[in-house]
């Protein structure tokens, strides 16, 4: 029987458990609401792995990392056994999406190398998730070298696999996912409803403006604005107009992209635009087809933001395994000044329904 179909016939039911996973054997449910006698169930989106045989394209991340992180490409980034899941039961992370460390084969000059080692990573998470069905869910590989193979391994991996979507790493060859070629890709995303996690990489050139400072060239600043703009070439180049039920994931809470609504929708009326047209005004598209994780923020500032700019509907928890602390990440999203159904709904539930997860109730 196939995942997903198993996950249909899941029996859902609350166990009294010490975890609320959903368990395919038995009975519990994903990510319970927060109540007084039990603690806040969580999905975690942004949760990364490797593979030995990508620990190469890993390396390509070096320059962006401090040396100590770079050992967990050989440590903990492999380990998808009883550490990983011991992290999660104590901080009450009840189910994560998996993905590899970019930039995997993304970063893969053979393109046809590119697309075997991206189906060796998908069926090897495959056959992980099948050892704990109710713990872990998958992000698809994809090698976007050649877009139309892409589609129809996202196809596999949703329906033969049962992951999720498919996590993405930036541009591939200097290439943006807006460009024509893409639309082959867009229109089998929006026809699996499958959503697309587009995570920060690096772009091919090296701007002047980091020349020097080597502390902006990644997390601190280069990658939030890449992907920034990489989302951002979605939009205007009416990638969400065309197809409306393509769903985009940005991390990091949103890329500082809930920041910025209202001067997008202000200057795109008076900027250059040649010839791009939109039928609604940009924040209208990223509303209704970016949702957004928490990976790597812990600020109430910027929650508050995200969940006024976006809507409580596209915010979702996330840690960023293992490169941002899970403790951390969870007490912040327990203790956030938030309300507790906005809570719920960051913590687990959105989750749930973007990924179509097995409901509590049905
Ligand atoms: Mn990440």
């Amino acid at each position: 029987m196939k995942r997903r179909d198993l996950l249909k016939h899941a029996t859902l039911v609350v166990a009294g458990a010490a975890t609320n996973a959903l368990s395919i054997e038995g009975e519990a449910s994903i990510g319970d609401e927060p109540s007084q006698s039990r603690p806040l169930g969580k999905i975690a989106l942004e949760e990364h792995f490797l593979i030995p045989e990508f620990v190469g394209y890993f390396t390509e991340t070096y320059p962006n990392i401090s040396p100590a992180i770079r050992e967990f490409g050989a440590g903990v980034l492999q380990d998808l056994g009883d550490k990983r899941i011991e992290v999660m039961d104590k901080n009450h992370i009840d189910y994560v999406v998996l993905s590899i460390a970019g930039p995997g084969v993304q970063f893969e000059k053979d393109a046809a190398a590119a697309k075997r080692n991206a189906k060796m990573a998908n069926d090897f998470l495959a056959a992980e998730i099948n050892k704990r069905p109710a713990r872990y869910g998958g992000f698809a590989h994809l090698a976007m070298q050649d877009p139309a193979e892409a589609a129809n391994e996202l196809e596999r991996c949703v329906h033969e696999l049962g992951f999720q979507g498919a996590m993405i790493n930036g541009q591939t060859n200097g290439e943006y996912l807006d460009l024509d070629k893409y639309s082959v890709f867009w229109e089998r995303v929006a026809a699996l409803q499958a959503p697309v996690y587009l995570h920060p990489g690096n772009p091919v050139d090296n701007p002047a403006v980091y020349a020097g400072h080597s502390e902006l060239w990644g997390p601190v600043c280069s990658w939030a604005f890449e992907t920034a703009a990489h989302a951002l070439r979605l939009v205007f180049a009416g990638v969400f107009e065309r197809y409306p039920k393509a769903r985009l994931i940005l991390g990091h809470m949103g890329e500082t992209l809930p920041l910025n609504l209202w001067r997008f929708d202000s200057r795109w009326l008076v900027c250059n635009r040649g010839s791009r047209t939109l039928e609604q005004a940009p924040s209208f598209y990223i509303k209704r087809n970016i949702a957004i994780t928490t990976s790597g923020v812990c600020s109430d500032i910027s929650l508050r933001c995200a969940l006024d700019a976006m809507g409580a509907e596209n915010v979702m928890f996330s840690v960023d395994y293992p490169f941002e602390k899970t403790e951390l990440a969870s007490q912040f999203i327990e203790q956030a000044r938030i309300s507790e159904v906005e809570r719920a709904k960051v913590a687990a539930g959105n989750a749930r329904r973007i990924l179509k997860l097995p409901l509590k109730n049905g």
